[in-house]
């Protein structure tokens, strides 16, 4: 052990992203489900000085409404597993598929104004096995891919043999229509997008992306991932707010971030998901989801979709804390969605602002640096949720006017 050439390759790579100020650190956190946003901070925290049993108020946690401890969503999956047991049994074509599963894919389809709906074991799943299937099932497929679209689905993307990507550039229709218009007339085409982007949260005009696609005979592909549940009439994405969910072939979403569970999902036409269930290996060849998580995320999207207070709520909260950072000059990126970056643009610096932020003030913000954003654009991500008061958008508004050096001379606004 130790001495295979590999292990050494290992320790030099680990060794040069240290240097590079991006080694990720683990920080074990104890959420705690009766008061949410609170953590506990426990374990070996190399990088904090005094740590366990701390309580720490986190603000980047992407269960943006609070689903994930609801009680009612708690007790289903209670529920399902005293009536069903702890594991699925099965892949979903061998003993896996329970009730549970074929309601909460008629249940996603329903959202998103779709004939059927298809569960993954996580969004980053649906979006690798789905792109990968289409993109091998005819040949000469040709992907339109946005430069900033999530690993999973340039995993997915770059799965497909025999089909070619062709990256535009982000968010910029222009290139888009530019690159549709060179490629041949008559290879199938699909658009690779997004509706909020994680990290810079900026929202895709999906309306004027499907005008293209139309023009030029391609289908589209949309991750709602971290849209679903918090935008648009039931929670049902950034496509249905702008009534444009029908002209979306393919909507993608995840059941761990807005809803607050597990599992990822694509929704689409009948023959579209009968073809995936029948040929996407990572649908295929992987255990079900646990009945327990289907029976908790069912709870959640109904749950989302009837009361659209979290969505609300959490929309003014967002509102709220970007009038205090304004107030105190705090800089961060006026971005259309709730998505709070705070830029700092250099690697060490915002893991140092990271750790000072946990140690000396119990908030915790995770760092994002290369390769997550390019270098240069390294930032903290804050996402508000319905659940942050306003003492703890004080505390961290001033914490950071702390940190990144901001006269402390301006006062809060209590917007
Ligand atoms: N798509 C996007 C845009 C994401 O940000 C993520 C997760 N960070 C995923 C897909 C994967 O979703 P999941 O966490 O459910 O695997």
């Amino acid at each position: 052990m130790g001495g295979h050439p590999f292990y050494r390759f290992c320790r030099s790579a680990l060794e040069d992203i240290r240097k590079q100020g991006r080694y990720r650190q683990f920080t074990p956190l104890a959420r705690q489900a009766d008061r949410f946003p609170v953590y506990e901070q426990g374990g070996d925290v190399q990088a904090v000085a005094a740590a366990d049993g701390r309580e720490v108020v986190v603000w980047s946690a992407n269960d943006y409404l609070g689903m994930g401890v609801e009680p009612a969503v708690v007790e289903a999956a209670i529920a399902a597993i005293r009536e069903h047991g702890a594991g699925a049994g099965g892949t979903r074509n061998i003993a896996g598929t329970s009730p549970l599963h074929a309601a909460l894919e008629a249940e996603l389809a329903d959202l998103h104004g779709k004939e059927a709906g298809l569960l993954f074991v996580s969004g980053y799943v649906s979006n690798q096995a789905s792109l990968q299937a289409i993109l091998t099932s005819m040949p000469g497929w040709i992907c339109f891919s946005d430069r900033q679209n999530h690993a999973s689905m340039i995993a997915g993307i770059k799965g497909a043999r025999g089909a070619s990507c062709v990256i535009f550039e982000h968010n910029d229709l222009a290139d888009l229509e530019a690159k549709l218009a060179a490629a041949p007339k008559d290879a199938p085409k699909l658009i690779a997008f997004e509706s909020v982007y994680s990290m810079d949260g900026d929202i895709a005009d999906i309306a004027a992306t499907c005008a293209l696609a139309r023009k030029y005979g391609a289908m589209t592909y949309l991750d709602e991932v971290h849209a679903v549940g918090l935008y648009g009439p039931e929670g049902a994405g950034v496509a249905r707010r702008d009534g444009v969910a029908d002209q979306v072939d393919i909507i993608e979403g995840t059941l761990a971030k807005g809803f607050g569970v597990h599992g990822g999902y694509v929704t689409g036409s009948a023959e579209l998901i009968d073809y995936l269930r029948s040929v996407a290996s990572g649908f295929i060849f992987t255990t079900a989801l646990p009945p327990s998580v289907v029976a908790a995320a069912l709870a959640s999207v109904r749950l989302v979709r009837r009361e659209s207070w979290r969505r609300e709520r959490l929309f003014a909260r967002v509102a709220a804390f970007r009038g205090r950072l304004r107030a105190a000059g705090v800089p961060f990126m006026e971005t259309p969605s709730h998505i709070v970056p705070i830029p700092v643009g250099d690697a060490d610096r915002c893991t140092e602002i990271s750790r000072r932020l946990l140690s000396e003030y119990g908030l915790y913000a995770t760092p994002i640096n290369y390769p997550t954003v390019p270098r240069g654009t390294e930032r903290l991500r804050l996402t508000p949720g319905p659940f942050h008061t306003d003492a703890m958008m004080d505390d961290m508004v001033a914490a950071l006017a702390r940190l990144l050096g901001v006269s402390a001379d301006r006062h809060t606004e209590a917007a």
